[in-house]
Protein backbone atom coordinates (compact mmCIF):
# COMPACT_ATOMS: atom_id res chain seq x y z
CA UNK A 1 0.00 0.00 0.00
CA UNK A 2 1.07 3.86 -0.47
CA UNK A 3 3.06 5.39 1.86
CA UNK A 4 2.26 8.55 1.32
CA UNK A 5 0.77 11.11 3.48
CA UNK A 6 0.27 14.33 2.39
CA UNK A 7 -0.69 15.60 5.94
CA UNK A 8 3.33 15.77 6.21
CA UNK A 9 3.75 18.27 3.34
CA UNK A 10 0.82 19.97 3.89
CA UNK A 11 1.51 24.17 3.74
CA UNK A 12 4.99 23.62 2.14
CA UNK A 13 6.51 25.62 -0.97
CA UNK A 14 4.83 22.88 -3.18
CA UNK A 15 1.41 23.76 -1.41
CA UNK A 16 2.22 27.42 -1.40
CA UNK A 17 2.73 27.28 -5.52
CA UNK A 18 -0.03 24.66 -6.18
CA UNK A 19 -3.17 26.40 -4.12
CA UNK A 20 -2.56 29.87 -5.10
CA UNK A 21 -2.52 28.58 -9.10
CA UNK A 22 -5.69 26.53 -7.92
CA UNK A 23 -7.23 29.09 -6.65
CA UNK A 24 -6.50 32.04 -9.10
CA UNK A 25 -8.27 29.11 -11.81
CA UNK A 26 -11.53 28.26 -9.93
CA UNK A 27 -11.90 32.11 -9.35
CA UNK A 28 -11.88 32.67 -13.01
CA UNK A 29 -13.23 29.26 -13.86
CA UNK A 30 -16.58 30.22 -11.91
CA UNK A 31 -17.16 33.56 -12.71
CA UNK A 32 -19.35 31.42 -16.14
CA UNK A 33 -22.69 31.42 -16.09
CA UNK A 34 -22.65 27.56 -17.19
CA UNK A 35 -22.01 24.68 -14.84
CA UNK A 36 -18.25 23.76 -14.36
CA UNK A 37 -17.17 20.36 -13.12
CA UNK A 38 -14.36 19.96 -10.95
CA UNK A 39 -12.34 16.64 -11.14
CA UNK A 40 -9.75 16.11 -8.50
CA UNK A 41 -7.96 12.74 -9.32
CA UNK A 42 -5.74 13.07 -6.08
CA UNK A 43 -7.52 14.53 -3.32
CA UNK A 44 -6.11 13.88 -0.38
CA UNK A 45 -7.73 14.40 2.92
CA UNK A 46 -8.94 17.82 2.09
CA UNK A 47 -8.27 19.00 5.51
CA UNK A 48 -4.81 19.33 7.34
CA UNK A 49 -3.73 20.78 11.43
CA UNK A 50 -0.58 22.46 10.63
CA UNK A 51 -0.21 21.60 14.67
CA UNK A 52 -0.59 17.69 14.09
CA UNK A 53 1.83 15.50 14.92
CA UNK A 54 2.50 14.94 10.91
CA UNK A 55 2.90 18.22 9.90
CA UNK A 56 5.31 18.94 13.47
CA UNK A 57 7.40 16.33 12.67
CA UNK A 58 8.10 16.97 8.90
CA UNK A 59 8.47 20.64 9.68
CA UNK A 60 7.67 21.42 5.62
CA UNK A 61 4.92 23.98 6.83
CA UNK A 62 7.31 26.01 8.56
CA UNK A 63 9.63 26.53 4.67
CA UNK A 64 6.63 27.25 3.22
CA UNK A 65 2.82 28.99 4.15
CA UNK A 66 4.22 30.09 8.02
CA UNK A 67 7.86 31.56 5.89
CA UNK A 68 5.18 32.82 3.73
CA UNK A 69 3.39 34.85 6.18
CA UNK A 70 6.70 35.76 7.69
CA UNK A 71 6.52 38.49 4.79
CA UNK A 72 4.03 40.04 7.02
CA UNK A 73 5.17 43.03 9.40
CA UNK A 74 3.65 42.04 12.73
CA UNK A 75 2.92 45.40 14.99
CA UNK A 76 0.52 46.37 17.43
CA UNK A 77 -2.83 47.99 17.39
CA UNK A 78 -3.32 51.20 19.26
CA UNK A 79 -6.32 49.41 20.57
CA UNK A 80 -3.86 46.47 21.90
CA UNK A 81 -1.58 48.87 23.18
CA UNK A 82 -4.38 50.54 25.62
CA UNK A 83 -5.39 47.49 26.50
CA UNK A 84 -2.30 46.48 27.76
CA UNK A 85 -2.94 43.72 25.22
CA UNK A 86 -0.92 42.10 22.66
CA UNK A 87 -3.14 42.18 20.10
CA UNK A 88 -1.44 41.84 16.46
CA UNK A 89 -2.90 42.49 13.15
CA UNK A 90 -1.24 41.84 9.92
CA UNK A 91 0.38 44.97 7.75
CA UNK A 92 0.55 45.27 4.28
CA UNK A 93 4.07 42.74 3.33
CA UNK A 94 7.58 44.38 3.31
CA UNK A 95 7.75 43.39 -0.74
CA UNK A 96 5.02 46.08 -1.06
CA UNK A 97 1.25 44.63 -1.12
CA UNK A 98 0.70 40.95 -2.10
CA UNK A 99 0.22 39.90 -5.21
CA UNK A 100 -3.25 39.47 -6.07
CA UNK A 101 -3.06 35.73 -5.71
CA UNK A 102 -1.42 35.38 -3.27
CA UNK A 103 -4.21 37.90 -1.25
CA UNK A 104 -6.64 35.22 -2.08
CA UNK A 105 -4.50 32.67 -0.88
CA UNK A 106 -4.41 34.47 2.23
CA UNK A 107 -7.75 35.23 2.47
CA UNK A 108 -8.52 31.59 2.02
CA UNK A 109 -6.90 30.68 4.97
CA UNK A 110 -8.32 33.71 7.15
CA UNK A 111 -11.84 32.31 6.37
CA UNK A 112 -10.64 29.05 8.07
CA UNK A 113 -8.61 30.43 10.75
CA UNK A 114 -10.97 33.48 12.44
CA UNK A 115 -8.25 33.39 15.16
CA UNK A 116 -5.49 33.92 12.46
CA UNK A 117 -7.76 36.13 10.39
CA UNK A 118 -8.74 38.53 13.87
CA UNK A 119 -5.07 38.89 14.78
CA UNK A 120 -2.95 37.96 11.83
CA UNK A 121 -0.64 35.97 14.33
CA UNK A 122 1.16 33.16 12.37
CA UNK A 123 0.98 30.78 15.22
CA UNK A 124 -3.12 31.00 14.83
CA UNK A 125 -2.91 29.66 11.58
CA UNK A 126 -4.25 25.34 12.40
CA UNK A 127 -5.98 24.63 9.76
CA UNK A 128 -4.86 24.54 6.44
CA UNK A 129 -6.90 23.84 3.35
CA UNK A 130 -6.23 21.06 0.83
CA UNK A 131 -7.43 21.37 -2.76
CA UNK A 132 -10.60 19.33 -2.34
CA UNK A 133 -11.51 22.31 -0.15
CA UNK A 134 -9.84 24.96 -2.27
CA UNK A 135 -11.75 23.97 -5.00
CA UNK A 136 -15.49 23.64 -3.12
CA UNK A 137 -15.29 26.72 -1.68
CA UNK A 138 -15.65 28.66 -5.32
CA UNK A 139 -18.72 26.20 -6.19
CA UNK A 140 -22.15 27.59 -6.80
CA UNK A 141 -25.05 25.31 -7.04
CA UNK A 142 -24.91 24.32 -10.37
CA UNK A 143 -21.42 23.19 -10.33
CA UNK A 144 -19.93 19.63 -9.57
CA UNK A 145 -16.80 18.28 -7.28
CA UNK A 146 -15.85 14.94 -8.13
CA UNK A 147 -13.13 13.64 -5.42
CA UNK A 148 -11.40 10.40 -5.91
CA UNK A 149 -8.68 9.06 -3.20
CA UNK A 150 -6.80 5.72 -2.54
CA UNK A 151 -5.20 5.79 0.39
CA UNK A 152 -7.85 4.44 2.91
CA UNK A 153 -7.34 6.36 5.80
CA UNK A 154 -7.13 9.75 3.77
CA UNK A 155 -10.26 8.63 1.90
CA UNK A 156 -12.08 7.77 5.57
CA UNK A 157 -10.78 11.82 6.51
CA UNK A 158 -12.15 13.07 3.38
CA UNK A 159 -15.25 11.57 3.45
CA UNK A 160 -15.39 13.03 6.91
CA UNK A 161 -14.21 16.42 6.11
CA UNK A 162 -16.58 16.64 3.34
CA UNK A 163 -19.71 15.54 5.34
CA UNK A 164 -19.54 18.25 7.54
CA UNK A 165 -19.63 20.43 4.65
CA UNK A 166 -23.28 19.84 4.47
CA UNK A 167 -23.51 20.53 0.42
CA UNK A 168 -25.31 17.06 -0.24
CA UNK A 169 -24.58 15.74 -3.95
CA UNK A 170 -22.75 18.61 -5.16
CA UNK A 171 -19.33 16.91 -3.92
CA UNK A 172 -18.67 12.89 -4.15
CA UNK A 173 -15.69 11.30 -3.25
CA UNK A 174 -15.12 7.84 -4.21
CA UNK A 175 -12.03 5.15 -3.30
CA UNK A 176 -11.29 4.70 -6.78
CA UNK A 177 -7.81 5.42 -8.99
CA UNK A 178 -8.22 8.42 -10.62
CA UNK A 179 -6.22 8.42 -13.42
CA UNK A 180 -9.27 5.65 -14.28
CA UNK A 181 -12.50 7.13 -12.90
CA UNK A 182 -11.55 10.17 -14.84
CA UNK A 183 -12.38 8.38 -18.20
CA UNK A 184 -15.86 8.65 -17.25
CA UNK A 185 -16.27 12.20 -16.39
CA UNK A 186 -14.94 13.42 -20.07
CA UNK A 187 -16.79 15.39 -21.44
CA UNK A 188 -18.96 16.18 -18.83
CA UNK A 189 -22.55 17.41 -19.13
CA UNK A 190 -21.90 21.25 -19.45
CA UNK A 191 -18.85 20.91 -21.45
CA UNK A 192 -16.97 22.97 -18.58
CA UNK A 193 -14.55 21.46 -16.51
CA UNK A 194 -11.29 21.57 -14.72
CA UNK A 195 -8.95 18.40 -14.15
CA UNK A 196 -6.89 18.83 -11.02
CA UNK A 197 -3.89 16.20 -11.43
CA UNK A 198 -1.87 15.75 -8.34
CA UNK A 199 -0.32 12.48 -7.68
CA UNK A 200 2.15 11.56 -5.08
CA UNK A 201 5.08 10.66 -7.65
CA UNK A 202 5.82 7.87 -5.20
CA UNK A 203 5.59 5.08 -7.38
CA UNK A 204 7.66 5.76 -10.78
CA UNK A 205 4.92 4.75 -12.82
CA UNK A 206 3.23 7.84 -12.09
CA UNK A 207 5.08 10.16 -14.70
CA UNK A 208 3.78 8.13 -17.30
CA UNK A 209 0.45 7.58 -15.93
CA UNK A 210 0.12 11.47 -15.90
CA UNK A 211 0.95 11.69 -19.34
CA UNK A 212 -1.10 8.89 -20.56
CA UNK A 213 -3.80 10.50 -18.89
CA UNK A 214 -4.17 13.42 -19.91
CA UNK A 215 -3.28 12.49 -23.31
CA UNK A 216 -6.40 10.76 -23.10
CA UNK A 217 -8.57 13.40 -21.02
CA UNK A 218 -7.33 15.77 -24.08
CA UNK A 219 -8.81 13.41 -26.68
CA UNK A 220 -12.21 13.01 -24.84
CA UNK A 221 -12.58 16.46 -23.88
CA UNK A 222 -10.50 19.07 -25.79
CA UNK A 223 -11.25 21.84 -24.10
CA UNK A 224 -11.00 21.41 -20.84
CA UNK A 225 -8.69 23.15 -18.34
CA UNK A 226 -5.90 20.44 -16.93
CA UNK A 227 -3.75 21.09 -14.45
CA UNK A 228 -0.92 18.78 -13.32
CA UNK A 229 1.59 19.43 -10.06
CA UNK A 230 5.06 17.96 -11.03
CA UNK A 231 7.84 18.04 -8.56
CA UNK A 232 11.14 18.71 -10.04
CA UNK A 233 14.06 16.49 -8.63
CA UNK A 234 17.08 14.86 -10.02
CA UNK A 235 15.06 11.85 -12.05
CA UNK A 236 14.89 11.74 -15.38
CA UNK A 237 10.80 11.39 -15.45
CA UNK A 238 10.57 14.12 -14.01
CA UNK A 239 12.18 16.27 -16.54
CA UNK A 240 10.30 14.27 -19.06
CA UNK A 241 6.75 14.89 -17.66
CA UNK A 242 6.46 18.46 -18.72
CA UNK A 243 8.02 17.92 -21.57
CA UNK A 244 6.21 15.31 -22.61
CA UNK A 245 2.81 17.71 -21.61
CA UNK A 246 3.63 20.46 -23.90
CA UNK A 247 4.56 18.16 -26.79
CA UNK A 248 0.84 17.53 -25.91
CA UNK A 249 -0.92 20.60 -25.51
CA UNK A 250 1.19 21.60 -29.04
CA UNK A 251 0.04 18.63 -31.25
CA UNK A 252 -3.98 19.00 -29.87
CA UNK A 253 -3.16 22.55 -31.02
CA UNK A 254 -4.07 23.50 -27.20
CA UNK A 255 -2.71 26.52 -25.29
CA UNK A 256 -0.63 25.75 -22.08
CA UNK A 257 0.96 27.80 -19.31
CA UNK A 258 4.27 25.91 -17.61
CA UNK A 259 5.02 27.96 -14.02
CA UNK A 260 8.01 26.66 -11.55
CA UNK A 261 9.13 27.88 -8.22
CA UNK A 262 12.71 26.40 -6.78
CA UNK A 263 13.21 27.61 -2.81
CA UNK A 264 17.15 25.83 -2.93
CA UNK A 265 19.61 23.70 -4.52
CA UNK A 266 18.82 20.17 -5.11
CA UNK A 267 22.73 19.47 -4.58
CA UNK A 268 23.72 16.90 -1.75
CA UNK A 269 25.60 18.70 0.90
CA UNK A 270 27.30 17.10 4.27
CA UNK A 271 26.78 18.10 7.34
CA UNK A 272 29.32 18.77 10.26
CA UNK A 273 29.47 15.04 10.67
CA UNK A 274 30.53 13.88 7.28
CA UNK A 275 26.97 12.60 6.96
CA UNK A 276 25.42 13.26 3.50
CA UNK A 277 22.32 15.32 3.51
CA UNK A 278 19.69 15.45 0.95
CA UNK A 279 17.81 18.58 0.07
CA UNK A 280 13.98 17.66 0.41
CA UNK A 281 11.91 18.89 -2.75
CA UNK A 282 13.72 22.00 -4.40
CA UNK A 283 11.35 22.52 -6.64
CA UNK A 284 7.70 22.19 -8.50
CA UNK A 285 5.91 22.90 -11.38
CA UNK A 286 2.43 23.32 -12.86
CA UNK A 287 1.43 22.92 -15.91
CA UNK A 288 -1.76 23.69 -17.40
CA UNK A 289 -3.20 22.80 -20.97
CA UNK A 290 -5.94 25.23 -21.36
CA UNK A 291 -4.84 27.62 -19.12
CA UNK A 292 -7.62 31.21 -18.51
CA UNK A 293 -5.86 34.22 -20.42
CA UNK A 294 -5.65 35.97 -16.72
CA UNK A 295 -3.39 33.19 -15.15
CA UNK A 296 -0.21 34.80 -16.69
CA UNK A 297 -0.68 37.83 -15.29
CA UNK A 298 -1.43 36.08 -11.93
CA UNK A 299 1.27 34.37 -11.71
CA UNK A 300 3.59 36.78 -12.77
CA UNK A 301 2.64 38.88 -10.17
CA UNK A 302 3.11 36.04 -7.66
CA UNK A 303 5.63 34.24 -8.36
CA UNK A 304 8.37 36.52 -7.58
CA UNK A 305 6.83 37.18 -3.87
CA UNK A 306 7.07 33.62 -3.71
CA UNK A 307 10.80 33.33 -4.81
CA UNK A 308 11.66 36.40 -2.07
CA UNK A 309 9.74 35.04 0.84
CA UNK A 310 10.47 31.16 0.43
CA UNK A 311 13.73 31.24 -1.29
CA UNK A 312 16.49 29.39 0.72
CA UNK A 313 19.54 29.96 -1.29
CA UNK A 314 20.66 32.02 -4.18
CA UNK A 315 19.62 29.12 -6.52
CA UNK A 316 16.07 30.49 -5.67
CA UNK A 317 13.89 31.54 -8.71
CA UNK A 318 11.06 31.02 -10.76
CA UNK A 319 10.21 30.46 -14.49
CA UNK A 320 7.03 31.02 -16.27
CA UNK A 321 6.51 30.17 -20.21
CA UNK A 322 3.43 29.95 -22.28
CA UNK A 323 2.56 28.52 -25.85
CA UNK A 324 -0.88 28.96 -27.49
N1 LIG B 1 -4.33 17.24 -4.19
C1 LIG B 1 -4.11 17.22 -2.76
C2 LIG B 1 -3.97 18.65 -2.26
O1 LIG B 1 -3.48 19.52 -2.99
O2 LIG B 1 -4.39 18.90 -1.13
C3 LIG B 1 -2.89 16.43 -2.38
C4 LIG B 1 -2.84 15.07 -2.99
S1 LIG B 1 -1.44 14.12 -2.57
C5 LIG B 1 -0.13 14.90 -3.38
C6 LIG B 1 -1.69 12.68 -3.57
C7 LIG B 1 -2.80 11.77 -3.05
O3 LIG B 1 -3.13 10.83 -4.06
C8 LIG B 1 -2.42 10.97 -1.83
O4 LIG B 1 -3.35 11.23 -0.81
C9 LIG B 1 -2.50 9.49 -2.29
O5 LIG B 1 -3.00 8.64 -1.27
C10 LIG B 1 -3.47 9.59 -3.43
N2 LIG B 1 -3.33 8.57 -4.49
C11 LIG B 1 -2.23 7.90 -4.89
N3 LIG B 1 -2.48 7.19 -6.01
C12 LIG B 1 -3.79 7.42 -6.33
C13 LIG B 1 -4.64 7.03 -7.41
N4 LIG B 1 -4.19 6.22 -8.38
N5 LIG B 1 -5.91 7.48 -7.44
C14 LIG B 1 -6.38 8.30 -6.46
N6 LIG B 1 -5.62 8.72 -5.41
C15 LIG B 1 -4.35 8.30 -5.36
Amino acid sequence: MFSYRHAFHAGNHADVLKHTTLIALMKYLTQKDTALTVIDTHAGAGLYRLDSDYTETSGEAVEGVFKLLSGQKISETQEGRAQGATKKVAIPAPIGAWAPALQDYLDLLRGLNPQFAETGDASHLKIYPGSPFIEQQFLSGRDKLKLFELHPTDFKSLSGNIEQLGVGRQVTVAREDGFEALKTFLPPPARRAMVLCDPSYEIKSDYARVAACMADAVKRFATGTYVVWYPIIPRPEAHDLPRKLKTLAVKAGRSWLNATLTVKSSKLTTDSAGQVVRPGLPASGMFIINPPHTLKADLQAALPQMVALLGQDRNAGFTLEHGS
